[in-house]
């Protein structure tokens, strides 16, 4: 009898990822992801049988996935968290008949956010850039309904080549709904080697170093700046 561990590593380094997701992955015969991420946990994943694709080719992965863990302990990994722009969604879709297990793991903005101090202490949502599978209409409307809603916003894969302008015209958007001195984070490899995290507020904001390595967060209306950290406050009368 095989299984599929459906795992979110987390960041990437071992010490940010769940025991659970650890364990899962040394009992595994097979490690099945893309390429840049079956690297971050090569020391785990050392004598083990890998299938790795480029970043396309997501859906031949997870049927892959799916048809070893017929007879063989698989895991499929994500940075991240699987179920936010992961693996989980795709598998569960494809699934006829395995045994599954989905192991949660630190989401990026979780990540920056403790990098950054507090700035998702209140609500808040993931918006991801993205427009292979979301047209980009519904995720101006979503910008919009978000900022018009007063939620912490964090944008996930807010810059590439092919769409060099959504983010400007994001925060564009953002700015109709909130003061110009609301605090913007960028934080690129979060928890990981080469971390760099550059703060701006929303007049100064400048995307230029913005790449799809780069996770942008934005405060809500109370969101502040107090000695290099950036916090949200739950509302707490101090
Ligand atoms: N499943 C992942 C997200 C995958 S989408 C998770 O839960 O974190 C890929 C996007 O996530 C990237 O374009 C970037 O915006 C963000 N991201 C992932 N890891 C990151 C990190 N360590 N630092 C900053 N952003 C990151």
């Amino acid at each position: 009898m095989g299984k599929l561990y459906v795992i979110g590593i987390g960041p990437g380094s071992i010490e940010n990822m769940t025991l659970r997701a650890k364990e899962a992955i040394e009992k595994s015969d097979i490690i099945v992801g893309y390429t840049k991420y079956v690297d971050l946990i090569k020391t785990l994943a050392k004598g083990k049988e890998i299938f790795s694709t480029g970043m396309k080719g997501e859906e031949e992965r997870c049927k892959e996935a799916l048809r070893l863990s017929k007879d063989n302990i698989v895991s499929i990994i994500s940075t991240g968290d699987a179920g936010i722009y992961g693996m989980a969604g795709l598998i569960l879709e494809l699934k006829d008949g395995e045994d599954v297990e989905v192991i949660p793991g630190i989401t990026a903005s979780s990540a920056a956010a403790s990098v950054l101090g507090a700035p998702i202490m209140h609500d808040n949502c993931n918006i991801s850039l993205s427009d292979l599978m979301t047209p980009y209409e519904l995720i101006k409307k979503r910008i919009e309904m978000a900022a018009e809603g007063d939620f912490v916003i964090s944008l996930y894969n807010p810059k590439s080549k092919g769409r060099p302008h959504y983010l400007r015209e994001s925060l564009e958007t953002i700015k109709k709904y909130r003061a110009g001195n609301t605090p913007v984070a960028v934080v690129k490899h979060a928890l990981r080697d080469g971390q760099d995290v550059k703060l701006f507020n929303l007049d100064s904001f400048d995307d230029s170093q913005v790449d799809m390595m780069c996770i942008v967060i934005i405060g809500n209306s109370q969101s502040y700046i107090k000695q290099g950290e950036f916090i949200t406050p739950r509302g707490y009368k101090l």
